[in-house]
């Protein structure tokens, strides 16, 4: 299919992530009139596509090393009013993926850019984790090592919302070993592996559990681990801060020092204690 003659357009088409039953027909249609398609591996779409009964379309391979390389190409194409098609191996292109260059390059340029929605294993893993689903944080891979990856796990592990990692195989004893570490042993966590394939399994536990269950059970396939956030800090009301505060003023301290106390037993700013203690509507003298 040649241009609208509005210019090209970028679709980014999602792709099964396990089972070729879940490609839409929409994405096969997006791929069958597509003048390009921008792939990760052309054997990979090459078999999606005939597995769908669709004739291969020329296709472009870019990986994580040469999206970069393939803007300039895909941006002269849309420059003809052509349609460029975006796919990944698996799931939604961007996602831990490349895509989002493209995506960037042919936007920033003003054209259109457009989506067929479809599977991705981090929306999948969410939904059959049975943890918290309204508020997340998808984090992808974690740094393999180094401080990068330390300083991951010490953020995360204040994180309230659920959170969502890809993993490997053969990384995740390791990394469900420094989440424990991080996280602590009981955070609830689901291994998600081979969602939508024969092996499709979602393992439910705590991450002490996890531990030993991958100790036991070598990973294999792929895997999603979801994690649950950090337990919410208890809301602590004023007026027990101010109680508090009461109290130690009349066993004998300053309030400087009541307040300093209270603070830290509290975990809550000196700065609330202080002003709720010596606010007008109040209470000690300051
Ligand atoms: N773009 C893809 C998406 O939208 O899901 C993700 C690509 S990322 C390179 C590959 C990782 O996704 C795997 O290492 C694994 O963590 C996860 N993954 C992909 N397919 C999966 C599946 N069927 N079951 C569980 N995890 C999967």
């Amino acid at each position: 299919m040649t241009g609208s003659g509005r210019g090209g357009v970028l679709v980014v088409v999602a792709t099964p992530i396990g089972n070729l039953e879940d490609i839409s027909p929409r994405a096969l249609r997006s791929l069958a009139e597509a003048d390009l398609v921008v792939c990760e591996d052309t054997r990979r779409t090459r078999k999606l596509l005939s597995a769908g009964g669709v004739a291969t379309p020329p296709l472009l391979s870019a990986n994580d090393h040469t999206e970069a390389g393939r803007v300039g190409a895909v941006l002269a194409r849309l420059r003809r009013g052509e349609t460029v098609a975006v796919v990944s191996d698996a799931g939604l292109p961007g996602i831990s993926d490349p895509g989002e260059r493209l995506v960037r390059a042919a936007a920033d340029a003003g054209f259109e850019v457009t989506v067929v929605p479809g599977p991705s294993a981090a929306l999948s893993a969410l939904v059959v984790s049975g943890l918290p689903t309204g508020r997340f944080l998808f984090e992808g891979f974690l740094p393999r090592r180094g401080a990068g990856r330390e300083e991951r796990l010490a953020t995360l592990a204040t994180v309230e919302h659920t959170i969502v990692c890809y993993e490997a195989p053969h990384r995740l004893a390791r990394t469900l070993g420094d989440l424990a570490a991080a996280l602590g042993p009981d955070r609830r966590v689901a291994l998600c592996r081979e969602l939508t394939k024969l092996h499709e399994e979602t393992w439910r536990g705590t991450l002490t559990e996890a531990v030993a269950r991958v100790a036991e059970v070598a990973p294999r396939g792929e895997y999603v681990v979801v994690l649950a956030g950090a337990p919410e800090a208890p809301v602590v009301d004023d007026d027990r801060l101010v109680a508090a505060v009461a109290r130690l003023v009349a066993d004998g301290s300053t309030t400087r020092d009541a307040v300093a106390e209270v603070a830290s037993a509290y975990d809550v700013s000196k700065r609330r204690v202080y002003d709720l203690a010596t606010g007008p509507e109040i209470r000690l003298q300051p």
